[in-house]
C-alpha cells in the first residue's frame, strides 16, 4: 500500500491511514507501506531551492519554521504513544537541522545542481515516514521505517528522474524487507527517494512515491499494489476540471499508462509499466471514502460496449514548435538530426506530426523548456539548406483522449473535431497512437478546460 501526500496531509489524515492499514493487517493480510511527503511539502522544498539559489535567507527561515509546526503537529496528533512521540520527534527535528543546513550552504553557494536539489526534496519522505511509522506502532502494529536507500532501492545518477537499477534493487529489498514482511512486521519506506550505486541521493522524478510501491511490489512478489489517494480512483477527467467525472472502475495497464502520459497526475506512467511487465494488478482507492472500491488496473482490456472512449486527460503548459522548409521535402536527415538534438538534451517531446507535405514538423514540449529547445534547433538546424524557419507557440496545451474502446472504430476522430469546432475552439495539432489507445491533440491554453468538457459530455463519460 503506498499513501500519497493528499493522504498524508496532517495528524487525522495520518490516523486515518493507520486505521486502514490496522484493518487490512486484521483482515489477515501482510503489508509493505510507502509513504509520500505530507501534502506539499515536496512543492515547499523545491520553492526553498530557488530561494536559497538567489540567497534569501529570511525565506529558508520561514520554511523550517513552517514545516517543523507541520511536523511536529501531525506527531502531537498520530503518535499517541508519549514514548515514541519523543523518539519520532528527536528524529524529524534531526532532519529539520540538516535541511535548514543545506540550504543555508546553498546560499553561498548560489548554486542548486540536480543532486543538491535531489538531496533537499528527499526531507519530505524523510520526515513523513519516521511520524507513520510511530503512529503505527502506537495502535500496536510491529512496524520498521525505511528510507528508500535503506530499503535498498539503487538508481542510476540521473539525478531528478532516476531509474532503478531493478537486479541490484530487487536483490537487495528482498534481502532486507522480505523477512519482516514474510514475518508480519509492517516496513514503512520512504518513496520518491533512493540512492545511487555511490549510495548519493537520487529522486524517482515527481509523483515517484508511486513508482517506489511498484518497485516494492515486483521485489517483494506481492499479490496487488494499492495506490490510497484523495479521490475515488482514475476518473473519467480531472474532477477538478469537469465536477460530473466519473469514476473508471476497471482499466487495462495499457489505458492506464496512456492516462498516466498524458497527464492524470494520479499515476506515475513508470510504476504501471513495472507492474504491467510482472502482470502484478493494481488499485486505486480514496483515504477519505474506503468503503468505495476504487479503479482496478490489470491485464484484459474488457472493453464495456458502449464506451468508445474512457477518460480525457489535459497537459498544460505546452509549447509547439514548428521546425519548416521546402528543403525538408524528402529530407530524412532533418528528422533525424532534430530529435537526436532533443534526446541529447534530455528534452521530454510530449508529441509529434509532420504535414503529410513533409514541409513542416510540429512538436510539443513543456514550456518550461521551450528556450532551450529553441537556442539549441537554432544553433543546430538554421543555416543549413533544408530547414527555412524555426516557430515557436507557447500558450497551447495537450487534450488527450484515452480508451480501447476506440481500437477499430471509425468515426471516432470525426466526433471529436466535430464536438470541438462546435465550440469554436480552433485545433493546432494532432497525433493518434500507433495502438489507437489514444487521441491527442493540442488547443491552445486558455480553451484547454473547454475542451475537456465538451468531450466529457459528448462521449457522455459522466453518464446521466
Ligand atoms: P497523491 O498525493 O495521492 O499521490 P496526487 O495529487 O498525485 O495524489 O493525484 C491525485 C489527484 O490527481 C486528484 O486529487 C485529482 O485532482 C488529480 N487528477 C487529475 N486527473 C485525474 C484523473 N483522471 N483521475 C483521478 N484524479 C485525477
Ligand atoms: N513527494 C513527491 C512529489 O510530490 C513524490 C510523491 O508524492 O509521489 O512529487
Ligand atoms: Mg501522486
Amino acid at each position: 500500500m503506498k499513501f500519497g501526500g493528499t493522504s498524508l496531509a496532517d495528524g487525522d489524515c495520518i490516523s486515518r491511514a493507520c486505521g486502514i492499514v490496522v484493518d487490512s493487517l486484521k483482515g489477515g493480510n501482510k503489508l509493505a507501506l510507502v509513504v509520500s511527503a505530507m501534502a506539499d511539502v515536496t512543492d515547499e522544498l523545491v520553492e526553498a531551492c530557488r530561494s536559497a539559489e538567489v540567497g534569501n535567507r529570511s525565506f529558508i527561515r520561514n520554511t523550517v519554521v513552517e514545516l517543523r509546526q507541520l511536523h511536529e503537529s501531525a506527531c502531537r496528533v498520530s503518535v499517541t504513544d508519549k514514548h515514541l512521540r519523543n523518539e519520532v520527534k528527536k528524529t524529524v527535528e534531526e532532519s529539520l537541522k540538516e535541511l535548514e543546513n543545506v540550504l543555508e550552504g546553498i546560499t553561498y553557494l548560489k548554486e542548486v545542481t540536480p543532486k543538491i536539489e535531489d538531496y533537499v526534496l528527499s526531507f519530505g519522505e524523510r520526515l513523513s515516514a519516521p511520524i507513520v511509522w510511530g503512529a503505527l506502532r502506537s495502535r500496536g502494529v510491529d512496524a520498521e521505517w525505511f528510507t528508500g536507500k535503506e530499503a535498498g532501492i539503487v538508481t542510476d545518477s540521473n539525478f531528478g528522474d532516476a531509474k532503478p537499477l531493478m537486479e541490484m534493487t530487487v536483490h537487495q529489498v528482498k534481502d532486507r524487507l522480505q523477512k519482516l514482511y514474510e514475518g508480519g512486521i509492517v516496513p514503512v519506506v520512504a518513496g520518491f527517494i533512493a540512492a545511487d550505486q555511490e549510495g548519493r541521493i537520487t529522486t524517482l522524478g515527481r509523483g515517484g512515491s508511486d513508482y517506489t510501491a511498484t518497485i516494492l511490489g515486483c521485489a517483494l512478489a506481492v499479490d496487488e499494489v494499492w495506490f490510497w489517494t484523495d479521490v475515488d480512483g482514475l476518473m473519467t477527467t480531472d474532477p477538478a476540471v469537469e465536477p460530473s467525472a466519473k469514476t473508471i472502475r476497471k482499466l487495462s495497464y495499457q489505458e492506464a499508462l496512456e492516462m498516466a502520459f498524458f497527464g492524470a497526475k494520479a499515476l506515475h506512467p513508470k510504476a504501471i509499466e513495472l507492474v504491467m511487465e510482472r502482470g502484478i494488478p493494481l488499485r486505486i482507492r480514496n483515504t477519505f471514502n474506503p468503503q468505495d472500491p476504487g479503479t482496478a488496473i490489470k491485464a484484459d482490456q474488457e472493453v464495456e460496449p458502449s464506451s468508445v472512449a474512457k477518460a480525457i486527460s489535459l497537459i498544460p503548459k505546452v509549447a509547439i514548435i514548428t521546425v519548416s522548409g521546402a528543403g525538408m521535402v524528402g529530407a530524412p536527415s532533418v528528422a533525424s538530426k532534430l530529435f537526436e538534438v532533443l534526446g541529447r538534451k534530455k528534452v521530454n517531446v510530449l508529441m509529434i506530426s509532420q504535414g503529410s507535405s513533409e514541409a513542416n514538423i510540429s512538436f510539443a514540449v513543456p514550456r518550461e523548456s521551450l528556450d532551450e529547445v529553441l537556442n539549441t534547433l537554432e544553433l543546430s538546424l538554421l543555416g543549413g539548406k533544408y530547414v527555412r524557419e524555426i516557430k515557436a507557440e507557447e500558450d497551447a496545451c495537450i487534450v488527450a483522449l484515452v480508451g480501447a474502446g476506440m481500437q477499430g472504430t471509425p468515426g471516432v476522430a470525426a466526433r471529436i473535431f466535430s464536438a470541438v469546432a462546435r465550440e469554436k475552439i480552433n485545433i493546432r495539432m494532432i497525433a493518434q497512437g500507433s495502438s489507437e489507445l489514444n487521441i491527442s491533440f493540442v488547443v491552445k491554453e486558455a480553451e484547454g478546460e473547454k475542451t475537456v468538457r465538451a468531450l466529457h459530455r459528448e462521449f457522455n463519460l459522466g453518464g446521466k
